[in-house]
């Protein structure tokens, strides 16, 4: 049976990042918490209600930031997935945190609320880009968060980092690399920044007031990536993602497998019976409907046919190192990729950007930075 997560959304934060488009709200008073996490134990409920499916292998709290829940509301929310759907024992259950927004009493109480994986958004380790990209955390609280974690038994921690950034130097991205890779981190991820026009710093490249790299720097820098962690013994599973043996992100890789997701929370999006739907952003209105006992309204955002699933599985799958494997996607689907995408594949393979190794489909190195263009050939 095909494996299924759930992805829980908190969609406050301390304060909005520079840089940051993502839904989230301000946290002005302590007791939308309480009332949102109220919200969500009973949209767990209802939903289980009508689920088919109630098998969930991997929970994470996304945002926003979910580290912003004390122990307390998390344990609700696990304990509700527990008792309405049916929680594999072994499940990988994330929480993302901030630096220095956890502390060993909220490490130690989410351990116990069943919490066993922490991806941290470290972001930078020089104080001067956090500035710049309106982090509330500096560089000292990156190691004192993690020396926690690993005190308190929490291996399995990823540290999110971002290049790119508006006069970020290649030996500056090194030494941020660097300073991760000392922390010997389970599992790296790294982004290159994106700017959305609507966010400050968005309007600042806009305006003139910061430029952003060129291509070949920011090319330079994902390459640099790639040979440091493969050096430290991280290998990259994904485009932007790496990790130890044994700990990639299992809910991460569902996504890129397009397996089932159901997505709990004020703007969270599930993606279950070949449907993308999305609850609405509205977090107000979203605990008011709850304390009813009504589930918020959804806005459907794709029903796939047969020809868009096809098309996920490659744009989703060819992310992956490994690829999409060509027998289980026949399997799936009952179509045969290679002659589905033939003239695609044709092209790829062409000018080196794909190639078949033990039937996987998969993007070699060299198309790992321009994977958009090299994706956009499978679009249904
Ligand atoms: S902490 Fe994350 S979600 Fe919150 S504002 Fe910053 S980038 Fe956005």
């Amino acid at each position: 049976m095909l494996p299924q997560g759930m992805y829980i959304h908190i969609p406050f934060c301390q304060s909005k990042c520079q840089y940051c488009d993502f839904y989230s709200e301000p946290l002005s008073e302590h007791q939308w918490l309480e009332d949102y996490t109220a919200g969500l134990v009973v949209e767990i409920q209802q939903r289980a209600l009508c689920c088919d499916k109630r098998e969930i292998s991997t929970v994470y709290f996304g945002g926003g930031t979910p580290s912003l829940l004390n122990p307390g509301q998390a344990e609700r929310i696990i304990n509700a997935v527990n008792e309405h759907f049916c929680l594999d024992s072994q499940a990988e259950i994330t929480m993302e945190a901030n630096p220095g927004s956890l502390d060993k009493i909220k490490i130690s109480g989410y351990r116990q609320a069943g919490v066993n994986r922490i991806s941290l958004g470290a972001q930078s380790f020089d104080d001067q880009e956090l500035k710049m990209l309106g982090r509330r955390h500096q560089r000292s609280e990156i190691f004192t968060t993690v020396e926690e974690l690993v005190r308190k038994g929490i291996n399995n921690y990823n540290l999110d980092l971002m290049y790119g950034l508006p006069g970020q130097s290649v030996s500056k991205w090194e030494d941020n690399l660097d300073q991760a890779l000392k922390l010997e981190p389970a599992h790296l991820s790294c982004y290159l920044l994106q700017l959305d026009e609507g966010t400050p710093m968005g309007q600042k490249v806009k305006s003139g007031k910061i430029t952003l790299l060129d291509e070949d720097d920011e090319a330079e820098m994902y390459n640099l990536a790639i040979d440091k962690c493969t050096r430290a013994g991280l290998t990259q599973y994904e485009l932007s993602n790496f990790s130890r043996p044994d700990y990639s992100c299992r809910h991460n890789l569902l996504y890129w497998r397009s397996h089932k997701y159901i997505g709990i929370g004020a703007g969270a999006v599930s993606y279950i019976a070949d449907k993308r739907f999305k609850n609405s952003n509205d977090w107000q209105a979203y605990i008011s409907n709850l304390k009813q006992n009504k589930l918020p309204p959804v806005e459907e955002l794709e029903h796939m046919n047969a020809n868009d699933k096809l098309a996920e599985i490659m744009i989703m799958g060819l992310r992956l190192c490994e690829g999409v494997n060509l027998q289980q996607t026949f399997d799936r689907c009952a179509v045969d990729v290679g002659e589905h995408f033939k003239m695609a594949i044709q092209y790829g393979m062409d000018r080196g950007w794909l190639e078949i190794k033990s039937g996987n489909l998969c993007m070699t190195r060299m198309a790992y930075f321009i994977s958009n263009q090299v994706l956009c050939l499978f679009t249904a």
